[in-house]
């Protein structure tokens, strides 16, 4: 994959926060007791994909939420705007398991595009857009990738449905960064050094603003499927 500024720049942020412990690391079976907002990363690997569901959506170019078709036009209902070209984005849930558990989890359009290795617009233009489930052979490059997921904990996003994930590394330099300083994972609730809460409280709401696009389209698609009561 050709190395985007984007791409760079998320690298030197991830790398940075891993490298200086400001990255809170949980397990699995510990990350689903944490109840108050704040974001964790996970050390897993993928073992189950979603196939049935509609592995990606049309957003809108401009907010990047879903768009609606209206009277054959493709109009954003967030910010009015009316797009001309499709924009296709990925959104996928899989399972991920750690030695303590296994979890779903939702990816995003980043995410997924490291799994990947290709675009959504790339994956719909091979396979055409009628039949949005995922092809076997896109499932296949997903499984068994093992990776440093981001995770944002918060009440307003019950995990309920799956934990967003706000960042994924499955860069190797940054893995042996944290295999190297072996970071412990936090069981203890009273280890301070674990616990930066002013820190983690500015990251949330950082990456909040940042998925906040990308989760509107998930609630949407659960109230049309009513897996939301
Ligand atoms: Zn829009």
């Amino acid at each position: 994959m050709e190395l985007s500024p984007s791409f760079l720049q998320e690298f030197n942020e991830i790398y940075s926060e891993i490298s200086t412990r400001k990255a809170i690391f949980r397990n699995l079976r510990t990350l689903k007791e944490m109840t108050e907002d704040a974001v964790y990363w996970v050390e897993g690997s993928i073992i189950g994909v979603e196939t049935e569901k509609e592995f990606c959506y049309l957003a809108c170019r401009v907010c990047g939420k879903q768009v609606e078709e209206i009277d054959d036009k493709k109009r954003c209902l967030s910010c009015g705007e009316f797009t001309f070209r499709k924009l296709y984005r990925y959104n996928i849930e899989v399972i991920v398991a750690d030695e303590s558990d296994s979890a779903k989890m939702i990816l995003w359009n980043r995410s997924s595009e490291k799994l990947i290795g290709e675009v959504a617009e790339d994956i719909i233009g091979l396979y055409g857009d009628t039949a949005r489930t995922m092809p076997d052979e896109i499932a296949a490059k997903m499984l068994g990738k093992e990776g440093l997921f981001e995770v944002v904990v918060s009440s307003e996003h019950l995990h309920a449905n799956g934990f967003n994930v706000s960042r994924l590394t499955i860069d190797n330099e940054i893995k042996d960064v944290y295999l190297t300083r072996n970071y412990p994972v936090a069981y203890e609730e009273d280890d301070s050094s674990l616990h930066d809460d002013q820190d983690a409280e500015s990251t949330t709401k950082d990456v909040a603003a940042e998925i906040e696009a990308e989760t509107s389209h998930t609630a949407k698609r659960q109230k049309v499927e009513g897996t939301v009561s």
